[in-house]
């Protein structure tokens, strides 16, 4: 059924043409909505939304959040920071900002229109954890002074602030802590595992494993993820999380070279080995508990039928 253009819902989502919000956006514009991507190409691609340029309830703004934006709007989904450790290591000041100046913005924005914010933080608050898997209720071992921590710190800081405009504003706030998430639209060039490895294999240039390759993570495919998102913002008011959104299978790093190798035959690259990077953590793996109860969502796509797609998508 066709929805009426007055009653169209008007959804922000900052950081519209990276990886994980350009798939928002699709499945958005297909919802019904009208969606407003706010951009400001440090690591997104207009690539990524360039077939919905055309689309008339797209639209595209060139913007930081760092800065302040005046809108209306119904809803917001914040995705804006750089979020591979290649990229968000290469200024962590702005990084710094993005993540505390940025949200504060987007909350601000929130207040302003009474509009929904859902907010997507990430695994890293739980730094190299102790508790395995990890639940939401884990508070995280976190060095606040390692190379890591302009991310980690950042989106801690910026989920206390989202808790505090929730408690003293009653802004109308959701917290989704996303783990490690693969796809077509991932950048080639961001140094993450998946992509790495495979645009290795597909080079016939050797896959880098970094320390022993012993370490672990858990690694969930792109329209799982975006399910997982839409259903959280649509929940009960009631329900504002943090909750973990993520694939529970865990491989070590190893395995998943091996297996990159093994689904592409034709490679002639073999697996080397380099230094293990600064306080990356040694396991990762989600307990889905709560989303799976609050939101009836879990992953659907296995780790091998997601490769297969993404192999496709960087050939
Ligand atoms: N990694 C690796 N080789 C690479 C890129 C990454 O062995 O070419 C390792 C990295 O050290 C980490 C894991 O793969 O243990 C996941 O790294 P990624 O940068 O994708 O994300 P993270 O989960 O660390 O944020």
């Amino acid at each position: 059924m066709e929805i009426e253009e007055e009653e169209k819902k008007k959804v922000l989502v900052a950081g519209g043409a990276g990886f994980i919000g350009s798939h928002l956006c699709r499945r958005l514009l297909k919802e019904g909505n009208k969606v407003i991507c706010l951009d400001n190409f440090y690591t997104g691609n207009k690539e990524n939304i360039k077939e919905l340029a055309d689309n008339k309830n797209f639209k595209l703004i060139e913007h930081n959040i760092i800065e302040p934006i005046s809108l209306e709007i119904d809803q917001i989904y914040n995705l804006a920071c750089p979020a591979s450790p290649v990229h968000y290591q290469k200024d962590p000041i702005f990084t710094i900002r993005t993540n505390v100046w940025g949200i504060w913005n987007m909350l601000e924005l929130a207040k302003r229109n009474n509009a929904r914010l859902l907010h997507t933080s990430t695994s890293e608050v739980y730094g190299d954890p102790k508790e395995h898997p990890q639940k939401e209720t884990y508070w995280g071992n976190v060095n606040p002074i390692g190379i890591r921590a302009n991310y980690d710190e950042g989106k801690r800081c910026a989920e206390t602030l989202i808790m505090d405009y929730y408690r003293q504003n009653k802004t109308d706030i959701k917290i989704v802590r996303i783990f490690n998430t693969y796809g077509p639209n991932m950048d080639p060039d961001d140094g993450r595992v998946v992509s790495n490895f495979v645009t290795q294999a597909l080079r016939n240039e050797d896959l880098t494993v970094y320390g022993n390759g012993e370490q672990t993570r858990s690694f969930c495919y792109i329209d799982d993820m975006v399910d997982g998102l839409y259903k959280m913002m649509e929940s009960s008011e009631d329900f504002i999380g943090p909750v973990n959104m993520g694939n529970p299978d865990e491989f070590t790093i190893k395995q998943l070279a091996e297996m990159v190798l093994e689904m592409m035959p034709e490679s002639k690259s073999e697996i080397i080995y380099k230094p293990l990077p600064q306080d990356d953590p040694k396991q990762r793996c989600p307990d889905i508990t709560l989303a799976k109860e609050k939101l009836n969502w879990q992953p659907k796509i296995e780790l091998r039928q997601g490769l297969i797609k993404t192999i496709n998508y960087f050939k």
